[in-house]
């Protein structure tokens, strides 16, 4: 397994690329330790597939370096590299058995046949195709083929890092979150570098130690699900991140004090914003609804289950937040913001809270 250094990387599919937006990846810098769990999450154009193929060694990136172990592997292809990879959608040998799918890439590497054996039995039985392993992969579901896939990816034990992109986008929703919890169980057991691409924040957030949020052909944020709950560094993870996303509301600050409208709101710190556009951002879970604090007219609630999301307007502007599922809405709404939930964003970026 490896440490992977990637190096002011940055990318365009462009010949002639110019500004900033004809850049597929803006500037990626980051470490991904060895016998890491990665999560890379963000939405659909932003890159992820584009950094994934690049530290595969599939797509060479128009400036930077990748290092495997402090050596410069950027000139190396993906097998010189020794990394395996999980695509999207199925990459398996239609006319061989399930068995000889995943028997390919270690004999191809001439590892002797009985720890093939023994080690195609093994991740069979994890991917659950056991009992398919005599049968031709043609003749199989996408989800059974999507199954071969991943097994491919996970047969090796030799390799630097396995990366995975959108792996379970075609798996059915019960067996995704078997899959899940057994690439998690591998992961702790035999310590591999993952790197996992989703757009799916329960997937990162249940896979990953570590998740790296992009946003726009660049990385927002790295941190535990906790620090991105709490601590978002761009209005984007809050958004993002979360269900309902955090609240963004633009206020003028003064000391500790923020206004938003006709009310004040007391800050726990003095944010150091002097410029830009100054926003509030607050979790519906650290909004309380009640008898005291800023009215609010309620345009909605909504029972999702272990809690209720409001909807309702403070000041003109629409705000949710999360109820227990036995609590109701009172007469005369009022919320209040729970100062441990409150971060101030200066141009979208969090600022940090003064004494
Ligand atoms: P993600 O995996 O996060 O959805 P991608 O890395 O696939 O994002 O794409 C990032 C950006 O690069 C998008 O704007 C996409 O349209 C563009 N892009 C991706 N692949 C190609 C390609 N082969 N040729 C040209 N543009 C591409
Ligand atoms: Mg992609």
């Amino acid at each position: 397994m490896a440490r992977i250094d990637v190096n002011h990387v940055r990318h365009s599919y462009l010949p002639n690329p110019k500004t900033d937006a004809d850049f597929a990846l803006r500037e990626v810098h980051h470490t991904f330790e060895d016998g890491g769990a990665y999560a890379l999450l963000g939405p659909s154009g932003c890159g992820k597939t584009t950094l994934l193929n690049i530290i595969s060694g599939l797509l060479h990136p128009s400036h930077g370096q990748l290092l495997f172990n402090g050596r410069d592997v950027t000139n190396l292809s993906t097998q010189e590299r020794n990394i395996a990879q999980v695509f999207q959608f199925p990459v398996i040998y239609d006319t061989m058995t399930v068995y000889d799918n995943l028997a390919f890439p270690l004999r191809n590497r001439g590892v002797p046949e009985a720890d093939v054996d023994r080690k195609v039995r093994e991740t069979l039985e994890m991917i659950d195709l056991a009992s398919w392993a005599k049968k031709k992969a043609r003749g199989l579901t996408a989800d059974q083929k999507q199954k071969i896939s991943l097994g491919r990816g996970l047969v090796r034990s030799d390799v630097n890092a396995i990366l995975f992109d959108e792996p379970l986008t075609v798996i059915d929703p019960h067996m995704k979150w078997v899959l899940r919890s057994q690439l998690k169980q591998l992961h702790r057991r035999f310590g591999y570098t993952m790197v996992y691409v989703t757009h799916d924040q329960t997937e990162a957030l249940t896979f990953a130690d570590q998740v790296v949020v992009m946003y726009d052909g660049g990385i927002v944020q790295i941190g535990t699900p906790a620090e991105l709950f709490e601590r978002p560094r761009h209005t984007f993870v809050g958004y993002f991140i979360g269900s309902p996303g955090m609240n963004v509301m633009p206020v003028a600050i003064d000391g500790k004090t923020a206004t938003l409208g006709s009310q004040r709101i007391e800050l726990p710190g003095a944010p150091k914003a002097d410029s830009g556009a100054i926003e509030l951002g607050i979790r519906p879970e650290y909004v309380r609804l009640g008898r005291d604090g800023m009215a609010v007219s309620i345009s909605k609630v909504e029972d999702v289950g272990r809690h209720k999301v409001v909807r309702a307007k403070l000041e003109g502007r629409d705000i949710a937040a999360v109820i227990g599922e036995d609590e109701t809405v009172p007469a005369e709404p009022k919320v209040r913001f729970d100062p441990a939930g409150i971060n101030i964003y200066a141009d979208s970026w969090r600022v940090e809270m003064g004494a």
